[in-house]
């Protein structure tokens, strides 16, 4: 990982208040990376930079939105991650709620885990993360081999 992160933002409905104040709170470390989201959490949080930078300032954050989660968004961001293109994810799901997309957000869960991907899902992890000093530091993380798996005969 670069110094430069690619970070993650994805928040279900009933989470995306908590990431916006996140985002709020911590904006002058988070413009600093690239950043990485679904569809609406994207746009609330482009929405929400832009207001607290100011027109002029708008220019410096660099901000990629996917598809919606629900219409294929956390399977993108799964396939990011796959492809080495994700270096932390922030992904505040709903724990009291069923989602449409339930498989795709345990899929992405998944990924996360296999890539061992920094990931929070809630927002003291996410201060954590936020507060490393490796979030501006060049860090290589450890992959398990599992090339086992792919080279055994059926
Ligand atoms: P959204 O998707 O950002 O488009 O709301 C998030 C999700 O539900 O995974």
């Amino acid at each position: 990982m670069k110094k430069i992160k690619r970070i993650a933002l994805v928040a279900h409905d009933n989470r995306k208040k908590d990431l916006l104040e996140w985002i709020d709170w911590n904006y002058e470390r988070l413009i600093r990376h690239t950043l990485i989201s679904t569809g609406t959490t994207g746009r609330l949080v482009e929405e929400a930079l832009r207001k607290r930078l100011g027109e002029e300032k708008s220019h410096t954050f660099r901000m990629t939105r996917l598809k919606s989660g629900p219409l294929g968004g956390d399977q993108q961001m799964g396939a990011l991650i796959v492809e080495g293109k994700v270096d932390v994810l922030i992904f505040l799901w709903d724990p009291m709620q069923p989602q449409p997309h339930d498989v795709d957000v345990k899929a992405l869960l998944r990924i996360a885990v296999l890539y061992n991907i920094p990931t929070a899902c809630d927002r003291s992890t996410a201060d954590f993360i936020v507060s490393s000093p490796l979030l501006d530091a060049e860090y290589e993380p450890i992959l398990k081999d599992y090339s086992s798996y792919i080279d055994r005969t059926v």
